[in-house]
């Protein structure tokens, strides 16, 4: 009778379940024998690239948010007619520039994470630092924007 993968993998080999910690050694079935977690091997990746994805991730999802809280502030400051210099569309044209940006990134990024997980290390996180420099750009572009050309 053919053994099943698992339990040639248990032979002699003392590894913790990954629910309750019971030592599976020599166990036969495709389960704990303790608490009776389903068992299965698998193929994973030596290292994650789970830490980077978030990280890029969140680096653009803060610009986005940042610049669309920023838009929003714009937005009622205009309603209230609080600082509406005639060069003020400026400021919501850096602004909403930086929320398509953002959107853009955040696409690319999503649709890009398969093609992050075999990137070199290095690699991966030199891709999340060029995450953080978009929303640094488009903040320099809409300061550069309020504080020199002025509204
Ligand atoms: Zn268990």
């Amino acid at each position: 009778m053919n053994e099943s993968p698992i339990a040639t993998f248990l032979k002699n080999r003392h590894e913790p379940c990954p629910a309750c910690g019971y030592d599976l050694c020599d166990t036969a079935g495709e389960a704990c024998p303790e608490c009776g977690l389903g068992l299965r091997l698998q193929l994973a990746p030596r290292e994650s690239a789970g830490l980077a994805t978030i990280a890029g991730a969140s680096v653009i999802s803060a610009g986005l948010g940042f610049s669309l809280l920023l838009w929003v502030v714009m937005i009622i400051a205009y309603v209230l007619e609080w600082g509406n210099g005639p060069g003020v569309y400026r400021i919501h044209l850096a602004l909403a520039a930086g929320v398509v940006l953002g959107a853009v990134c955040l696409a690319i990024w999503v649709r890009l994470r398969a093609r992050l997980q075999r990137a070199s290390p290095r690699r991966r996180w030199l891709l999340v630092l060029a995450c953080l420099a978009a929303p640094l750009a488009n903040l320099a572009a809409a300061s550069l924007v309020i504080f020199v050309i002025g509204i």
